[in-house]
């Protein structure tokens, strides 16, 4: 008795899906979204309520604009089924303008920023402004590196001196963003918060710390000058990065309020006394490194 009481049971569950199926099917969206898939009908007709989800999300793709206008439920993919063996599987598939904006993106992975705001990643030459001239021998120098660069020929970077907001960091931001995209890794690191992060990692990742920049294929230090000076960062930690650097011609850029000059009375005054022999030999170091060039402009900060 009990077997067939399932039998029925078994058959009236099935009558139930074929008429779920057959309902859903009145609805021409959802006649037409089954129509595109490669996927016989005995089998849809187990899975009526989330093909039901996936059709929505397939008619929201058709009309659908970009990113930003997505209306499914996990943004940029489309619930999507497919057919494994005898049965449906759904998975969140990337649309086409997610897969586009992986693809646009993917050069993000080859920037590592330190303490640097992450829309910098966005800096592009294209927007670089040209309003003013003194960006003219910086983007022609810009072009001379990346074709240098790809010869192999060990570019110098910049020292790139001028006054607070006229664009230092956006515009080395946006070459060294062109360089990723051509799959070279980048570190563009905030030089005084990195020493100060440097400072307080003796007892944990300090050699890590200390080879990622040390070690970058590219580097921007930022804003140098404007860190606090002692002994240990300019003996300890600027020295060896630059020595290191110039050994293994890793190409090396730098931005700074400051001109070499300054940089050089900046660094040989420390609380413990004033050393211009070592200031001297650091400043000989980023001379060997880079080219000088100035960035004079009207403050773009907002
Ligand atoms: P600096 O490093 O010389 O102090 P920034 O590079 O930080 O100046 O630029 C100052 C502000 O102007 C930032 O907010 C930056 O994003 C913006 N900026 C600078 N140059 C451009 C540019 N070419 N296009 C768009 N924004 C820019
Ligand atoms: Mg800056």
């Amino acid at each position: 008795m009990k077997n067939i009481n399932n039998v029925l049971e078994k058959k009236q569950n099935e009558q139930d899906l074929i008429h779920s199926y057959q309902d859903a099917c009145s609805n021409e969206k959802f006649k037409k979204f089954i129509e595109t898939l490669p996927i016989e009908e005995e089998i849809l007709i187990k899975y009526t309520s989330s093909l039901e989800d996936a059709c929505q999300e397939y008619c929201n793709c058709q009309k659908c604009k970009g990113l930003s206008f997505c209306k499914n439920k996990v943004e940029g993919y489309c619930y999507t089924p497919q057919k494994e063996k005898n049965i449906i599987q759904f998975s969140y598939i990337a649309c086409k303008y997610q897969q586009q904006s992986e693809q646009e993106n993917a050069y993000k992975k080859n920037l590592e920023l330190f303490d640097m705001p992450k829309e910098i990643k966005e800096a592009s030459l294209k927007n670089v402004y040209t309003d003013d001239k003194s960006r003219v021998p910086i983007i022609r120098y810009f072009k001379e590196f990346k074709d240098q660069y790809q010869k192999k020929k060990s570019p110098k970077g910049l020292y790139l001196t001028g006054s607070f907001g006229s664009g230092k960091t956006y515009l080395i931001a946006a070459l060294l963003n062109e360089m990723a995209k051509n799959k070279v890794c980048c570190a563009l690191v905030y030089y005084p918060e990195f020493l100060r992060s440097l400072k307080s990692s003796f007892q944990t990742d300090y050699s890590e710390k200390f080879d990622f920049i040390k070690k970058s294929p590219i580097l921007l230090l930022d804003d140098i000058g404007a860190e606090n000076q002692s002994n240990w960062s300019r003996d300890e930690v600027l020295g060896p990065i630059l020595q290191y650097r110039m050994q293994n011609h890793l190409p090396t850029f730098f931005t700074s309020n400051l001109t070499l000059e300054e940089l050089e009375t900046s660094l040989s005054t420390t609380s413990t006394g004033v050393d211009r022999v070592k200031a001297r030999r650091i400043i000989e170091r980023i001379k060997q490194l880079t080219v000088p060039m100035e960035l004079i402009g009207k403050n773009r900060r907002t």
